[in-house]
């Protein structure tokens, strides 16, 4: 089921929660709500399913299910799956009782018979791999057990939308990876429309078809994860997506120049401040013609895929984060402490003015 949204905005109050807002989600997609706390993403997902209900002022806000305009129906007749943070699960009822409850209160013409209901229920368990837990309580099952029964329950009154609200935000990491796998290999097979709210950048671009970058009530962005993480419209979209070094300066006949620190760097005249990401931080033991950018270690992270190394300066504000390999790592021999030189290989400039498009520079 496809979802449109004309032009919704929310006050409560005084609080403008949402500007007005349009936003298309195809049928079939998984789609992340993604910003930081406060930006109106609870908001959103409430009046896509109807449990809020939009500006009454802005009178040509619509919400479209499909062809269908929904923005009057009640969300029992929405026909929606919704998963929570907390789990939300009856307490008083079996792991086979809450899965089967949202069949068992359909009115009698909807409601399948019981034969069709325990059958139904068991498959879903058995596909979240819970079948031999079926009689026991929530109470007696673990957060991530918790949230996959949820989830079953959800999608027993096959929903054409599926709701989730920060599903895994209460898990612990391992947890919370394993359970993101479940919900895109559910939402593939059942093919159904997913929209999901999360504030962890990680989580909406390993999880999503396209994100939806909300700040303030403001749509910032909506592109596909590797669109949004190599063309991010604005600044805002470019610091919340991942670790950002600073690099300010004033540049005189195409040198920047930062307390005693200098590079070449091919930009008019003025105050400019340039943003790189921990990885277009190249370190080397000597400073060149070029560049001389001091740094000292302060803490090496060898977790992960790469090194992950702090810096310090006495011409920087704020510390400088670099990722290196590891190969690098050790023939470099890094230390705490060490004094290094850095370089940026790739920057971007986003002016203060409204210019939609970000400027960029690859370094030799
Ligand atoms: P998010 O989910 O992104 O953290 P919310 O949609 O919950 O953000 O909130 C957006 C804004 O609307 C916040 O400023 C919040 O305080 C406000 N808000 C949300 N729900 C209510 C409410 N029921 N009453 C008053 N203000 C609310
Ligand atoms: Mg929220």
């Amino acid at each position: 089921m496809s979802i449109r949204l004309q032009n919704i905005a929310k006050h409560f109050g005084n609080t403008q929660a949402l500007e007005p807002i349009n936003l298309d989600i195809h049928q079939g997609e998984l789609v992340g709500l993604l910003g930081p706390s406060g930006s109106g993403k609870t908001t959103l997902l409430r009046i896509i399913a109807g449990l809020e209900n939009p500006d009454l002022a802005t009178q040509s806000g619509k919400i479209l299910f499909g062809d269908r305009d929904v923005t009057n129906v009640h969300v029992r007749d929405r026909r929606i799956g919704f998963v929570f943070q907390h789990y939300a699960l009856f307490h008083h009822m079996s792991v086979y009782d809450n899965v089967a409850f949202g069949l068992t209160v359909l009115s009698r013409k909807r409601r399948p018979s019981s034969g069709e209901i325990r059958a139904r229920v068991h498959r879903l368990l058995e596909m979240v791999k819970l079948e031999h837990l079926a009689n026991r309580y929530p109470a007696q099952l673990s957060g991530g057990q918790q949230q996959r029964v949820s989830l079953a329950r959800a999608l027993a009154v096959e929903p054409e939308v599926l709701l989730l609200d920060e599903p895994f935000g209460a898990l612990d990491a391992k947890v919370r990876q394993e359970l993101r796998r479940w919900l895109r290999h559910l939402h593939d097979e059942f093919n159904f429309t997913s929209v999901f709210v999360t504030h962890d950048q990680e989580e909406a671009l390993e999880l999503s078809d396209r994100v939806v970058v909300m700040s303030d009530g403001r749509i910032e962005q909506i592109d596909t994860p590797d669109e949004l993480y190599r063309e991010p419209k604005n600044r805002f979209v470019f610091e919340f997506l991942g670790d950002v070094n600073h690099l300010e300066g004033k540049v005189t006949n195409g040198v920047l120049t930062c307390g005693d620190a200098y590079w070449h760097v091919d930009l008019p005249d003025g105050h400019q401040e340039l943003l790189l990401r921990p990885h277009e931080v190249r370190l080397t033991e000597q400073p060149t013609s070029e560049s001389h950018l001091p740094v000292t270690i302060t803490a090496i992270s060898p977790v992960g895929a790469e090194v992950r190394v702090e810096l310090e300066a006495d011409w920087l504000a704020q510390p400088w984060l670099a990722t290196v390999r590891h190969t690098d790592f050790e023939h470099m021999a890094l230390r705490r402490g060490q004094r290094l030189y850095a370089h940026p290989r790739h920057w971007r400039r986003f002016p203060e003015t409204e210019s939609k498009t970000a400027e960029q520079s690859r370094v030799a």
